[in-house]
């Protein structure tokens, strides 16, 4: 089923004055250029909801939308500017972390990953970074129509496989692409029923 209503509620910089934890949330979160704007765009049907992502140096807001006013989705900062310094990129990890560790109603963070890119150390330590925090979170391979089935398939054993070397099962994967909406009704099917959990 689509998302019938997806309206802006919040940015802000501070975690502090994100909404109330009132509904159940699920976050969005990925290098730079993965993807992130045009997946959240997709999986609710509006051509531009989350604004396609900042350049380095533009403030990194984490922004909440309502969703059918049933659950939040968040656009979280994109990681991994290579020309970003020292001090941003504590900037970004203390307004992560301070998000991370506020949202009790955060059900489950869908990390993106560009299914054309080999695995990512700054994507595989977040992901570690949310396992020892006992944040559950799936993986969401973005761009994928710009791969064969084989080479997709490919990219997928891998991912996994490296996954493997860290943790005992393997999360689960999306396939997405946000320029054929592959996936949609599989992140809307997961989510739906966590909600009414
Ligand atoms: P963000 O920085 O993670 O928010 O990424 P954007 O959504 O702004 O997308 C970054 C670039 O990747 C843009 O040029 C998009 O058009 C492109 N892009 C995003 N999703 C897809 C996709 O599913 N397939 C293809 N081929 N390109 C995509």
């Amino acid at each position: 089923m689509p998302v019938k209503q997806a309206e802006f509620f919040v940015s802000n910089s501070d975690p502090a004055k994100c909404p109330p934890p009132d509904r159940p949330e699920y976050a969005f979160i990925g290098r730079s250029n993965v993807g992130k704007s045009s997946l959240i765009n997709m999986l609710t049907g509006r051509s531009s909801l989350a604004k396609t992502s900042g350049k380095p140096g533009k403030t990194q807001l984490i922004n909440h939308f309502i969703i059918d006013n049933e659950w939040y989705l968040v656009d979280l900062p994109g990681y991994g500017y290579a020309q970003v310094g020292k001090a941003e990129r504590e900037k970004f990890a203390a307004l992560i972390d301070g998000y991370l560790t506020s949202r009790p109603n955060l059900l489950c963070i869908f990390v993106l990953v560009d299914s054309r890119i080999d695995p990512q150390r700054i994507d595989l330590d977040f992901m570690t970074n949310l396992g020892e925090r006992g944040l559950p979170f799936v993986v969401v391979f973005t761009k994928t129509e710009k791969l064969s089935q084989v080479k997709l398939q490919a990219a997928l054993d891998r991912y996994k496989a490296i996954l493997l070397e860290t943790w005992e099962e393997a999360p689960t994967f999306f396939v997405t692409s946000a320029v054929t909406a592959l996936g949609r009704e599989d992140i809307l099917g997961f989510i739906r029923p966590l909600n009414v959990e």
